[in-house]
């Protein structure tokens, strides 16, 4: 899709302050996508400010080497702190939801709103929305930004955007891969991306406590009709037995879909704060973003997910229902 860049244009051309946040758990699209958007702007001269709801993983703290670039909104940062911001670029999301508890100051943000974005689902969020769901990750959007408003793909942006692409796709795997998503990681490579360490610094630095905590996942991995549905729970005893932190879970959906003849997998994480983070992922077409929204979540065709209230037992129950049903329809009918 060629995307009309002007209305980012013509505001980076008349303001000055921006400020450019992500959603909530950032994973490597969010994250990458906001160091290549900084990196642009910086570019054009503008001051910017990165804030996020979540803190960084330590996974990814090789995208802000000096700690310089995201901050912390509830902590170090607060709504008065950013009274000078004129313009809010909001990235890799099209939910309320999922700006957790930023949700209220970005409501209330008096400036312009930009989403640049790849989601399916969609809430109005009183923003002008630079949107191609046919993106495999956000971070090809901005890529396009950065070449249609003639900035340079310095080495940071390049590895910020070699991030992003690579964790939306799954290190290339994933069906959103395509012939034009690795011209664009050559592209990046040849600006300087080390696609080697940026391999290293997300997949070779794991603690201890998420091989743990992998471990006991997989160990606590459940099939259901007859193999075609794979799930596994992570309760905050788990985290707290094997040392792991909340974003050590982070990929490990993936197990379930590893699987021989898992047509659906999922997994779910207990909140601290309550409730239960379920992730979806299907590969056989079947539309988690649909099933999430029923649940009162979203995401993508391959990949979506939801936070539910509740406890652990209740939710595995009414999600694997509720999967089960998408599955097969007429033989849950029959059973009642
Ligand atoms: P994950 O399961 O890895 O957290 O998320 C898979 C995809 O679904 C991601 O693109 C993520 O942004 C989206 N997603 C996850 N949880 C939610 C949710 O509660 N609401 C919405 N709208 N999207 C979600
Ligand atoms: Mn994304």
């Amino acid at each position: 899709m060629i995307i009309d860049w002007t209305p980012l244009a013509d505001l980076i051309e008349t303001r000055d302050r921006f400020l450019v946040t992500t959603h909530v758990r950032p994973d490597g699209d969010a994250l990458g996508s906001e160091v290549g958007m900084a990196g642009l702007l910086r570019q054009k001269g503008k001051d910017v400010r990165v804030v996020n709801v979540s803190h960084t993983p330590p996974r990814y703290d090789f995208l802000d080497p000096d700690g310089s670039l995201f901050e912390h909104f509830g902590t170090a940062v607060h709504p008065a702190d950013l009274a000078d911001r004129e313009v809010a670029l909001i990235l890799d999301l099209s939910a309320w939801s999922q700006l957790g508890d930023m949700a209220e100051y970005v409501r209330s943000f008096p400036g312009p709103r930009v989403v640049i974005d790849h989601h399916l689902s969609q809430d109005d969020l009183g923003a002008l929305f630079i949107k191609d769901t046919a993106a495999e990750a956000t971070g090809i959007l901005v890529m396009s930004a950065v070449a249609a408003l003639g900035a340079a793909l310095t080495r940071e942006v390049a590895t910020g955007l070699l991030t992003a692409i690579a964790m939306d796709t799954g290190w290339f795997r994933h069906t959103n891969t395509r012939p034009g998503t690795l011209r664009a990681v050559a592209e990046l490579i040849e600006a300087g991306a080390d696609i080697a360490a940026i391999y290293r610094d997300l997949f070779e630095r794991n603690t201890l406590g998420r091989l743990r905590l992998m471990g006991e996942t997989l160990s606590g991995l459940q099939t259901d009709m007859g193999g075609r549905v794979a799930y596994a729970t992570i309760s905050r005893a788990d985290l707290e037995r094997t040392g792991a932190i909340p974003q050590d879970s982070e990929d490990m959906v993936d197990f379930t879909v590893s699987l021989r003849g898992v047509e659906v997998g999922m997994l779910f994480i207990e909140q601290a704060r309550g409730g239960v983070k379920v992730s979806l992922r299907s590969r056989n077409g079947l539309d988690c973003a649909q099933l999430a929204a029923t649940l009162g979540g979203g995401g993508h065709r391959a990949a979506a997910g939801a936070t539910l209230p509740g406890e652990m037992a209740e939710n595995v129950d009414r999600v694997l229902r509720a999967v089960r049903q998408a599955l097969d329809p007429a033989t849950v009918a029959a059973q009642g």
